[in-house]
């Protein structure tokens, strides 16, 4: 911290990118006052639980580039190497982050849709050598255990992913060791240098809001994207590395969880309801996840999940500093991939690092 760094920062939102700057700014000698809406450690799903919560985890800047673009994939590029830096330094019980890549695979009757991935990610990422297509034999090679009828596929060897409900965990152990002060269920607005609660008003030197979806009320060109999971677990299956079935309908990802367990996502749905998943999304998810392995059919569903991903339209995301005030928001469906860029940029800016990571965030 500079001289001229702010002293006690406000930050709204103990999700993602809230605990993330929280931990960096401890680490720095700031003075952190965590605000959040709901519970700080929120084992249930529940109204106001983070997306960070819900989400997959999945660092996956190719397959994200394919549904983004080409500053998608180089701050994922970034993340790939900012995320095992950081989790060097975090006292955490067991391994949370993973490199050994992901793979894209089709039914025989849907080839078509893997041949159109192959080519939107060559169009996006034209210089992009870190793919192999895989036959049959080399597709049971890496994950014996999947069905053996999937006879072509992708693996997307550079892809990661972070065992995110632990990490959010270990972080908040982190954070509290480091002495932030915690206000868990305080539903907050934000404006420069103060946090305004229901009764109060609070003064800081500066508030960064990460209150991902929360903040809609405040940023009227937010929105919310619906995305149902479903959790399950059995011993009978095994899986190395995050499973993506490329479907005509849907595309479904499965990711492989601590415990047996085992992450089935994603609906993606223009909708700001968070009610529960409905029937016709559960039984997608679960039929696409019986049609990775039969073997699923024995496995016990432990959760079902609904959360908003918060994005702007053109679905990337922004980082706004004013004095006093700095928003970080819209990171959509790729806040494990991004955070690091966001919250890099933003820690540049407020420690004066000298130089700002990548400055397309800031428009
Ligand atoms: C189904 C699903 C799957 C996903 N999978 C992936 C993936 O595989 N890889 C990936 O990179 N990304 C994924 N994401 C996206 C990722 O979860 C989000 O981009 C990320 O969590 C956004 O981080 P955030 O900190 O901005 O918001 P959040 O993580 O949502 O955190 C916001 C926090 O602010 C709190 N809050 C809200 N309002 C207030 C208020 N008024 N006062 C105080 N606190 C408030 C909330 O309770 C919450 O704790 C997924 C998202 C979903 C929904």
């Amino acid at each position: 911290m500079t001289n001229s760094s702010p002293h006690h920062i406000a930050i709204p939102g103990a999700g993602l990118l809230g605990r993330l700057l929280a931990w960096q700014l401890l680490q720095s000698g700031c003075k952190v006052t965590l605000f959040e809406a709901g519970s700080f450690t929120p084992n249930q799903p529940q109204t106001d639980r983070a997306a960070a919560f819900t989400a997959a985890g999945m660092i996956a800047p190719l397959s994200e580039a394919v549904v983004s673009d080409e500053g998608v994939y180089r701050m994922g590029q970034f993340a790939l190497t900012q995320w095992p830096q950081w989790l060097a330094t975090l006292n955490a019980p067991a391994s949370l982050f993973f490199q050994r890549g992901s793979l894209v695979i089709a039914h025989p009757q849907d080839l078509s849709e893997l041949e159109q991935f192959e080519r939107e990610l060559k169009f996006v990422i034209p210089q992009c050598k870190s793919y192999h297509r895989l036959n049959q034999q080399q597709i049971q090679e890496l994950e014996p255990d999947l069905n053996p009828n999937f006879a072509q596929g992708l693996f997307l060897a550079e892809e990661g992913h972070i065992n995110n409900r632990e990490l959010l965990t270990a972080i908040g152990h982190e954070i509290i060791a480091l002495g932030v002060n915690l206000r868990e269920f305080t539903k907050v607005n934000v404006a420069a240098h103060k946090i305004i609660t229901e009764n109060s008003e609070e003064n800081f030197d500066l508030v960064i809001d990460c209150r991902g979806f929360g903040a809609k009320s405040q940023d009227t060109k937010l929105r919310g994207v619906r995305g149902e999971t479903l959790h399950v677990e059995t011993k009978e299956i095994q899986l190395s590395r995050p499973v993506r079935l490329m479907h005509p309908r849907y595309q479904l990802y499965i990711v492989p969880k601590p415990n047996h367990r085992f992450m089935i996502g994603a609906t993606q749905i223009e909708s700001e309801d968070r009610s529960p998943i409905t029937l016709q999304s559960s039984l997608e998810l679960s039929s696409a996840l019986y049609t990775l392995s039969p073997a699923f059919a024995e496995a016990r569903i432990i959760e079902m999940d609904t959360n908003l991903r918060p994005a702007y339209m053109d679905n990337l995301p922004r980082v706004k500093i004013q004095n006093g005030l700095i928003t970080a928001n819209g990171l959509f469906r790729h806040g494990y991939l991004l955070a690091p860029a966001v919250v890099e940029n933003i820690l540049a800016h407020i420690l004066k690092k000298p130089e700002l990571v990548f400055t397309e965030l800031l428009n």
